[in-house]
């Protein structure tokens, strides 16, 4: 049982890296995964237990009842900060020494060192922006 589970954990996992930084519903990535037999509650199983560890982070949307959850533990996700758009939903990176530069003078002004991983700065995109 234990040996299903990890198994299960794992493809649940590859499926999730594959999407960084993609707002999904559960209901999307059981979806996504029917043809692996994992069920709903097993993808919210394995979504809370990821967000406990801080690889998945929850967000709604204005006028949406939706819960999305971001995988965001990929890689190329662990130095630079996210900007996430409120209308479409979407992530971007901002380019890395951009968020350094942001990071190193709130470190300087504020003496506040800026856990990159775990922010994100709201707005609006270029392609909502019109
Ligand atoms: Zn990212
Ligand atoms: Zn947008």
């Amino acid at each position: 049982m234990a040996k299903y589970i990890t198994k299960q954990r794992r493809i649940f996992l590859d499926y999730l890296e594959f999407h960084p930084d993609e707002p999904l519903t559960a209901k999307q990535i059981a979806e996504a995964l029917s043809s692996e037999n994992i069920s709903v509650s097993a993808v919210y199983r394995n979504l809370s237990d990821l967000e406990a560890e801080g690889k998945v982070r929850r967000s709604t949307r204005v006028g949406n009842r939706e819960t999305y959850f971001q995988y965001v533990d990929a890689d190329a996700c662990k130095a630079c900060l996210h900007l996430s758009c409120k209308k479409c939903g979407k992530t971007f990176h901002m380019c890395a020494s951009n968020a350094k530069k942001i990071t190193e003078n709130i470190k300087m002004n504020e003496s506040f060192v800026v856990d990159s991983q775990n922010t994100v700065i709201y707005g609006i995109c270029v392609g909502c922006k019109k």
